[in-house]
């Protein structure tokens, strides 16, 4: 294959090739803007670099022949040593990842060419600082020197001369730095500084492929479900100098403002600096607004690019670019990260102004984003005490005590406390702190300081900036102006949306987008907020394209009130066992310890008004739409008192000569209830056939119920299940029972009574007999959460304590199978069920109520799988609409 590839040749759909980064510049380049000229090695050579140990073959000649037409597109050779050519050695994935992998600038810099680039720059001091940032970040990088035993030596260089900033050091400074940091590599990397510019690009290129595995690396690749066998490319880019005096510097720009979606000039800049210099947030920008002043044709310019690039990417774009000496250079570009409320409302705009349809826009948004603006926020009207203004980096309201590391940070939260980890300035190594905490707030660093960039990308509360505030990590106090001191354990309250900062809770209240879906803020109001009219949009759409109905998880008559209100079109299951518990766990009770027919048959007649009035209630909310109760489910030792507990009691009773004689028969109860396994025990169906009248009292009260409302005027579309069905003769079992109860209500009420009965598909053999099963079933509702836990053979209820974290660390899943559906193992049985469900009843209806009808991967696989619905908690139920939407196009 070809490896190397020239910037003219690529294009910004090679991003699995070339990573996001070279083709971008490959774009870039085709467009006739001012990108510096370069190449690109392949994600393929990384990957068999990765896998062998070497670079593979060819890819020193290809790398030679692309090198050699860049020296003479710049008339510069790579090491001369009267006009050295400089190269930047930079990673590019396919996903961006930032700061998580390698970069290495100057490449090409030696004791010779020094001299040659001093006096082709006419600046001495710049040629040793590029010099001494060449050999910082290739010792850092390539040879893995500690990069604080640089840092300390320029820290104690700019000390001993009295000044603050690295921009007060002369050449003598510099030339004698670069010696010191010349000793620091021998020392700690046990091998000199390579003086061969050749091999300073190889290695560096090795590094690059590298950082790939370096464990914050694989930590960001998990959290952001990126897979971990995609690889980097790595792009060689002649460099240009935005440190070669006041009139160079260095920028980031975004077309839109990232944050909130408005159009206008956003970005910061920073004068007579190289690139890191921004990303680390180590001297303070200014906005980008101030470059029209300090160089008004380079400003001009940008405006002119950021337009082009907008209508070309049909999207908000992200730039970073330099300028030597007054001539401006493009040295990145992508489709920029956003928050939630700026996606939804750029993606709005876009389709006013003509750039795309409500498809695209609907495609732009996602079901994750929207849930994040459902979060709730800060309430403005409680009192709050605001301590800083910072930037609005990621949007939230995130409540925590103060933590200063990632360690502490990790650790508290582990131990369930909400944190914020409160830095100068973040950078890859907090990466597990960041993760832990609520929210991130920063004293140092603009909108594309590390710390936002990542907060922005996990979702995740970020303030940053907040530069009144002095953050002291080894004292472990935060001090704000008016001598108020945070001590670490101290709680305070950030808010990501507005950027401040308050001391200790406040309290926070609904999102504009609950309340909108709510039914409280009209869309269609003049006065109302643009970001509702966007989800307004994109919902409607959403909604006019799903194939899908979307019910919901339901048990309670508020929550299917709320789900309604939010759009389900029914209930895909109501749990019936949380109306055995309360009050009426005595009569529960009562009906298991009962010895006779006699004794049950009067406890089931007690329970029997309470369940019925439970289901009217609900059928009322939901009338007119089908609504999917389940019969009894879990075992019945769920019902009764902890075996410990009730032990002790009657021991305790006992010691002190009491006879208590329900506690005693209660506790024999127990014990012959209790299972080792009580999730593969007695539950589900099988309560059905051993405990007789127990199904057929909940099936009366259902079909009374519904009789009830019918009588009222209302229209009830029941739909009884049986949960945990392996084999149909279990199903025939039951379902003889629930008709021969119709009957009877039939006769007794003398209404006209339709219902459906249908089962769980829960179990493996359920799904692989489901042709048998849909002989009887009038629908399956696929119970994914114990298919998920039967199929793998996991404990759904112990998993994630005993050992998920070192499968997710090992990779084994890159996300756990509870939350997002294992397409290949229990999708597979899914897919089976249906295809066999169907052969056997033509338009069986068909839907899944475990956790994953609410997670946005899995509905897109029960789309493509032909699911009629997915169900899900009411407050997902916007998210699946959405999804469901998204999952047609
Ligand atoms: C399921 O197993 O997916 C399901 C919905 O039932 P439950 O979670 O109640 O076992
Ligand atoms: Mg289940």
């Amino acid at each position: 294959p070809k490896f190397v590839y020239a910037f003219a040749e690529a294009n910004k759909d090679m991003k699995d090739l070339l990573g996001g980064k070279g083709a971008n510049l490959g774009e870039m380049t085709r467009l006739g803007l001012p990108v510096p000229p370069g190449f690109t090695i392949t994600t393929e050579a990384c990957l068999a670099y990765l896998a062998t140990g070497r670079e593979p073959d060819g890819l020193a000649e290809e790398v030679s022949e692309q090198l050699a037409k860049l020296e003479q597109a710049m008339g510069k050779r790579l090491g001369d040593t009267e006009d050295p050519l400089l190269v930047s050695v930079r990673s590019g994935a396919k996903h961006s990842m930032p700061g998580m992998m390698e970069t290495v600038l100057n490449v090409g810099l030696n004791d010779e060419s020094v001299h040659g680039l001093a006096v082709q720059a006419g600046d001495e001091r710049f040629a040793y600082d590029s010099y001494r940032r060449l050999i910082q970040m290739f010792g850092k990088t390539v040879l893995g020197v500690d990069g604080e035993h640089f840092e300390d030596v320029l820290e104690a260089a700019k000390q001993s001369k009295g000044v603050t900033s690295d921009l007060d050091l002369d050449a003598k400074d510099l030339r004698e730095l670069v010696q010191v940091y010349k000793d620091i590599v021998v020392e700690h990397a046990g091998q000199p500084f390579p003086q061969d510019p050749r091999e300073q690009m190889e290695l560096a290129t090795r590094a690059v492929f590298d950082s790939w595995n370096t464990p914050r690396a694989v930590i960001y690749r998990r959290q952001e479900r990126i897979p971990s066998n995609l690889g980097t490319a790595v792009n060689i880019v002649a460099m240009v100098f935005g440190n070669l005096g006041m009139d160079s510097g260095t920028g980031v720009a975004f077309t839109r403002d990232p944050a909130s979606g408005a159009q206008g000039i956003y970005g910061d800049y920073l004068q007579n600096a190289q690139g890191e210099d921004v990303v680390a947030g180590i001297r303070n920008t200014v906005p980008l607004r101030e470059l029209e002043r300090i160089d008004k044709r380079s400003y001009n310019e940008l405006l002119h690019i950021m337009q082009t690039l907008e209508e070309h990417y049909r999207d908000l774009c992200d730039i970073e670019f330099t300028i030597e000496r007054g001539k401006l250079w493009m040295l990145q570009t992508r489709v920029g990260k956003r928050t939630a409320a700026a996606a939804f409302r750029i993606a709005t705009q876009l389709v006013d102004q003509g750039l795309i349809d409500m498809t695209e826009a609907m495609s732009r948004v996602n079901g994750a984003q929207l849930a994040q603006l459902m979060f709730p926020r800060f309430d403005e009207k409680a009192e709050r005490h605001k301590i800083a203004q910072g930037m609005n980096a990621s949007p939230g309201a995130a409540v925590g005590k103060v933590v200063f590391d990632s360690y502490t940070a990790v650790k508290w939260s582990r131990s369930g406390e909400q944190v914020i980890l409160v830095r100068r300035e973040t950078n890859p190594d907090d990466l597990n702190g960041m993760i832990a905490a609520a929210g991130i707030l920063t004293s140092r660093g603009g909108k594309t300081s590390h710390a936002a960039v990542v907060a922005r990308g996990m979702g995740k509360t970020c303030v940053c900036g907040a530069e009144t505030l002095d953050v002291d990590t080894k004292q472990r106090v935060l001090h704000a102006p008016h001598g108020i001191e945070v001590h670490e354990g101290d709680v305070i309250s950030v808010d990501g949306g507005t950027g401040e900062v308050f001391l200790g809770e406040v309290p926070v209240v609904d999102s504009p987008i609950v309340r909108y879906f709510e039914g409280e803020l009209d869309p269609a109001d003049e006065e109302a907020d643009d970001l509702v009219k966007a989800v307004d949009r994109i919902m409607r759409h959403a909604d006019g394209v799903r194939r899908m109905a979307i019910r919901t998880n339901a048990d309670t008559p508020e929550d299917a009130a709320r789900a309604r209100r939010f759009g389900a079109q029914g209930i895909g299951l109501c749990r019936t066992e949380h109306m055995f518990l309360g009050e009426r766990r005595a009569l529960v009770e009562q009906l298991i310890l009962a010895d006779t027919d006699q004794a049950r048959e009067r406890q089931l007649a007690e329970l029997l008004p309470l369940q019925r009035a439970d289901f009217i209630q609900l059928l009322r909310e939901m009338d007119g739409l089908p609504v999917t109760i389940r019969l009894l489910d879990p075992p019945l030792h769920e019902f009764l008192p902890d075996i410990t507990e009730l032990s002790v009691r009657v021991a305790v009773a006992e010691a002190r000569g009491e006879q208590r004689e329900g506690d005693l028969r209660l506790l024999q109860a127990v014990h012959r209830l209790h299972e080792q396994n009580p999730m593969l025990g007695l539950r589900g169906v099988r309560l059905g056939v051993v405990i007789p009248g127990l199904f057929q009292m909940q099936a009366r009260a259902i079909l009374e119920a519904a009789a009830e409302h019918t009588k009222t005027g209302g229209v009830p579309r029941v739909e009884i299940m049986v949960p945990l069905v392996a084999n149909v003769q279990e199903f025939e079992t039951v379902k003889q029972d629930i008709i021969q109860v119709a009957r009877e209500v039939r006769a007794a009420e003398s209404v006209h009574l339709e219902f459906l009965i249908g089962t769980m598909i829960e179990l493996p053999r359920a799904a692989l007999t489901a042709d048998q099963i849909a002989e009887a079933a009038e629908f399956f509702s696929f119970g994914t959460n114990d298919l998920t836990q039967t199929t793998w053979g996991f404990s759904r209820d112990d998993v994630e304590a005993a050992f998920f974290s070192a499968y997710l660390e090992k990779g084994i899943f890159g996300v756990s199978p509870f939350e997002s559906l294992d397409r290949e193992g229990v999708g597979e049985l899914v897919r089976i069920a249906v295809g066999k469900g169907r052969s056997q009843r033509p338009g069986l209806k068909l839907g899944v109520c475990g956790e994953h009808g609410g997670d946005a991967d899995s509905v897109h696989f029960f789309n493509a799988v032909g699911l009629d619905y997915v169900s899900c908690s009411p407050f997902r139920v916007p998210v699946a609409r959405l999804e469901a939407g998204r999952a047609t196009s």
